[in-house]
């Protein structure tokens, strides 16, 4: 299966604003320690339930919903997606989220609030594959001796990934990526979701699984 060794990650491509609803997720933060003094890592994470403000912008939910015009940060899918992930053996765990009153601006459309919309769920990706990270142009660029938080290259795409690191999941995170919710899935995943017919969904191309 030689289009599985091509992974794609979940996010679509700027400029353009997808022609579906979008979000601003405004919380839930929690913190896993204090800030740091030294190198002034926050140290917050979201946690269940996500807080998803839907922004003016288009009042149509696609089955797929981004973080923003862009897609760039964490994605929620209607139930049906969830079923899928859950059926295929994506690895993610389905958290819960709720829904923040959206400010209103102009006279754009926006999904109704209280939410009336196809029930979602927010999909936080479990699998972490280590990258060639010479192959990948991905270096240490920095390691906090106070709080421990270790930062590589971020990469999204140019990915390379030794098929030994890899165990057959449609879906993974990249481990250097550090805390970035970015999200990837293979080809064959992507071929699959596409033939289920879900809207919104939006890959590009990242980079590949070698022997
Ligand atoms: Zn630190």
């Amino acid at each position: 299966m030689p289009d599985t060794e091509h992974p794609s990650v979940i996010r679509s491509s700027p400029p353009h604003p997808v022609p579906y609803a979008f979000y601003a997720a405004i919380g839930t933060w929690k913190y896993r320690r204090p800030p740091c003094p030294t190198c002034e890592w926050h140290w917050q994470y979201p946690a269940e339930p996500l807080l998803v403000q839907w922004e003016p912008y288009r009042d149509n939910i696609g089955d797929f919903s981004y973080n923003g015009p862009t897609g760039e940060y964490n994605f929620i899918v209607t139930d049906q997606v969830a079923r899928f992930f859950e059926q295929r053996h994506f690895p993610c765990e389905l958290r819960r989220i709720e829904y923040v009153k959206p400010r209103r601006r102009g006279k754009l459309p926006c999904v109704p609030f209280p939410y009336q919309g196809p029930r979602q769920l927010w999909p936080e990706c479990t699998s972490y594959l280590e990258l060639d990270q010479e192959a990948s142009g991905v270096k240490l660029e920095s390691s906090c001796p106070d709080c421990g938080d270790v930062r590589h290259t971020f990469r999204y795409e140019g990915i390379v990934i030794p098929k030994n690191n890899w165990s057959g999941e449609p879906m993974f995170r990249i481990k250097t990526n550090g805390w970035s919710a970015a999200t990837f899935i293979t080809a064959d995943a992507k071929r699959q979701l596409e033939d289920a017919g879900f809207t919104n969904l939006l890959c590009r191309k990242a980079g590949q699984i070698t022997e």
